[in-house]
């Protein structure tokens, strides 16, 4: 790791540690979960790759924090653990997989419940009454808040009797479960504070923990709390086989908990779970930060052990977060057909809302200088809904220390050193000077019909310009839209030019898809490398959604291309563009090459003996296969002239890329 990376592990690590204190001390977090999960995560990413950078301060290896005094201090009998979260089906699957490894053989019954968003306590009945109520604390010790605790309504002082749980009445009975806030009760508090003039409160995890730790009962009793339940613990575990009978129990002892939780069989049940809950934990009374899925057999859940501050044996499933954090790689500039320049961040590809996000409008200079967004910065990205991702601000301790406020005239002469810019009045668009916005649109109609790109017979330059300036084609996509009737109100036509036109326009409705991509005028793309991008992609919508990483696998393409390409389909004029054309029926269409090699791509590092790159590139295409820059997750064979580095190999044995040396590449030419 650079000694940039280890510096940015060092500051990740203490902006969580701060980002927890606020959290679980103070109960006032400064930033959303979704944020907090994100930045752990590129932690944790760090570490797995850096065992050995971890410390016992690193916000992964502690349960909660130090306590906040005040409180008794109470030692648990048994550990308060954290859980691991999960994101999705293959994370799911990957745990299973650990727990096969661990105890080879077992069968496991899973147990799943919603995860209520509170404060984690622990109830200690004995003989059926309750003597202690106790907070997670750091997981070893927490405080106690047994007089607090008391004044919950639903908390039972004593146990219910009931013949089947009769033995839980005996000696010590430990119930853990979340404090909570319900979501009416939060929303009355706050009606209650407003109409008092008082300040309202953030959210109810945290006004929840911030009351069970008050240091005055009378006003705990003043704000409605609940408490479910999620485990039951005995001194003798057997007495509870499984985590369903837990639950059983729980219910017939007097105690709230989920009726929702099951057991499955199957994963598949358990992700029918999980999407079921996806839409309906919204209208659970309380807020939930996810489900929890664990081993339903107790005595297999205990052999599995705790690996860190994790039970091997349960995970916190966590659904798509609306909110992310990434890294700005580059801004990128893209000009619009009105002449327009709009800023396109390009980040280090991230999940949100369920799908990767890899660029974002910036919109305009003043936007970029007001959240002043530098490239190298940590940034938070949103998508509400299916709303196009925004970046919402910028974590600003995480900022290396050389960046400079981004210039953005100094952006704009660099990326466009042949066009000048000017913004008018107080408009925040900068825009290409001197060319009216019809002069762009016209020369991307007359490119798009040129020979090169769909060869739209009688679409020339003077057509083109007569049709814009009659405002019948306001984008390339409108050519498709005109009729005998439009074009017979010009001069320049008669019926039969007309018809030619016309028919000439709606030949083009399926052209070649590297035709298309050429004609669609996207800075740096000419002849070849739109033919690369119709074999790489096969599709628009491929292409529209690749990564800059699949596009620089593509033979000659570097950063610059890809950034352009990238920002192409970042700006949403472009995306309507797209649409647009989809809607007309605009359809382009790839052929298949049918040579010995489809399908097959190549990579070739080194010097081979008996012909260039170049030649063997010409060579493989020539066959119907593709030629690729750096081994991506599609690369058929890495040829290796001469020894091969071993960040090659690594990347094609994780992909599965076959190593063949030069005779067998010649074999493959049938040379
Ligand atoms: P966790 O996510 O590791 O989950 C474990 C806890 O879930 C258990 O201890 C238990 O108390 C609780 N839980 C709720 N429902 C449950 C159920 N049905 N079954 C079993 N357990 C259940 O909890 P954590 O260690 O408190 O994790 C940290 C959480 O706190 C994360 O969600 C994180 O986003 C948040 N956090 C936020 C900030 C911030 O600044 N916003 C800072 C620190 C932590």
């Amino acid at each position: 790791m650079s000694q940039q990376n280890e510096q940015r592990y060092a500051e990740l690590k203490q902006l969580l540690s701060t980002y927890s204190y606020e959290y679980h001390v103070l109960d006032a977090p400064s930033v959303s979960d979704a944020i907090y999960d994100s930045l752990m995560t590129e932690l944790k990413a760090i570490e797995a790759a850096r065992p050995e950078l971890i410390t016992p301060d690193s916000p992964t290896q502690r349960v909660g924090n130090e306590l906040k005094g005040g409180f008794q201090k109470i030692e648990h009998r048994q550990r308060m653990l954290s859980l691991n979260d999960v994101f999705d089906v293959a994370d799911v699957e990957a745990w299973v997989k650990r727990m096969d490894k661990a105890l080879p053989g077992a069968k496991h019954e899973f147990f799943a419940d919603i995860k209520m968003d509170g404060l984690a306590c622990a109830l200690i009945y004995e003989d059926g009454l309750l003597t202690q109520a106790v907070t997670r604390g750091d997981s070893f010790v927490g405080e106690d808040v047994t007089n607090n605790v008391r004044t919950i309504q639903n908390v039972p002082l004593r146990l219910r009797e009931d013949n089947d749980v009769h033995v839980f009445l005996k000696g010590r009975t430990e119930i853990r479960g979340e404090i909570v806030m319900l979501k009416k009760d939060f929303e009355a508090l706050n009606e209650k504070q407003k109409a008092a003039g008082k300040p309202t409160f953030a959210n109810p995890r945290n006004l929840a923990a911030g009351t069970i730790r008050q240091l005055d009962p009378k006003l705990v009793a003043e704000r409605p709390l609940t408490f479910i339940a999620y485990d039951l613990i005995r001194d003798i575990p057997e007495e509870i086989p499984t985590n369903m009978m837990a639950y059983e129990s729980l219910t017939k002892l007097g105690i709230r908990r989920n009726m929702q939780a099951s057991v499955f069989d199957t994963l598949e049940g358990v992700m029918r779970f999980v999407h079921e809950w996806d839409v309906k934990r919204h209208d659970l009374p309380f807020n939930t930060d996810g489900l929890v899925i664990k081993v339903n057999d107790r005595r297999l859940f205990a052999q599995l052990g705790v690996v860190g501050k994790q039970p091997r044996a349960a995970v916190a499933y966590k659904y798509a977060a609306e909110q992310a954090t990434t890294i700005v790689k580059d801004i990128v500039i893209s000009i619009g057909r009105t002449g327009a320049a709009t800023p396109v961040a390009v980040f280090d590809p991230v999940q949100v809302a369920g799908t990767t996000v890899q660029h974002a409008s910036l919109h305009n200079a003043d936007e970029i200088a007001r959240k002043d967004i530098r490239i190298g910065d940590t940034v938070v990205i949103f998508k509400a809904g299916d709303i196009i991702p925004q970046v919402e601000s910028v974590v600003k301790e995480l900022r290396p220390k050389d960046t400079e406020r981004f210039d953005y005239e100094q952006a704009l002469a660099s990326q466009y050193p042949e066009l000048a810019f000017e913004r008018q009045g107080d408009d925040v668009v900068y825009r290409v000077k001197g060319s009216s916005s019809d002069l762009i649109l016209k020369r991307s109609v007359e490119y798009y019909a040129s020979k090169g790109a769909l060869d739209i017979d009688t679409l020339g330059e003077k057509n083109v310009v007569a049709l814009v300036d009659a405002g019948l084609v306001r984008d390339i996509a409108d050519i498709y839209t005109l009729t005998v009737d439009d074009l017979l109100k010009l001069d320049r036509f008669a019926e039969i030019s007309a018809k030619k036109l016309v028919s000439a326009i709606q030949a083009k409705k399926n052209p070649p898809l590297e035709k298309f991509i050429l004609g669609l005028g996207i800075r740096h793309v000419g002849t070849q490398t739109a033919i690369d991008l119709a074999n790489r992609f096969q599709s628009i919508e491929a292409l529209a959604s690749a990564t800059l990483e699949d596009l620089e696998t593509v033979e000659g393409i570097g950063k610059v291309v890809a950034e352009s390409i990238l920002a192409w389909f970042a700006d949403e004029d472009n995306a309507e563009l797209l649409k647009k054309f989809e809607e007309l029926g605009v359809k382009p269409r790839f052929e298949e090459k049918t040579g010995a090699l489809n399908g097959v791509s190549f990579v070739i590092t080194g010097t081979l003996e008996t012909m260039s790159r170049d030649e063997a590139a010409e060579k493989i295409r020539a066959l119907g296969g593709t030629f690729q820059s750096s081994v991506a997750k599609d690369t058929t064979y890495l040829v290796a002239g001469g020894k091969v580095g071993s960040s090659k190999l690594a990347k094609a044995k994780a992909y599965g890329t076959e190593v063949i040396d030069e005779p067998a590449l010649r074999r493959l030419l049938n040379e």
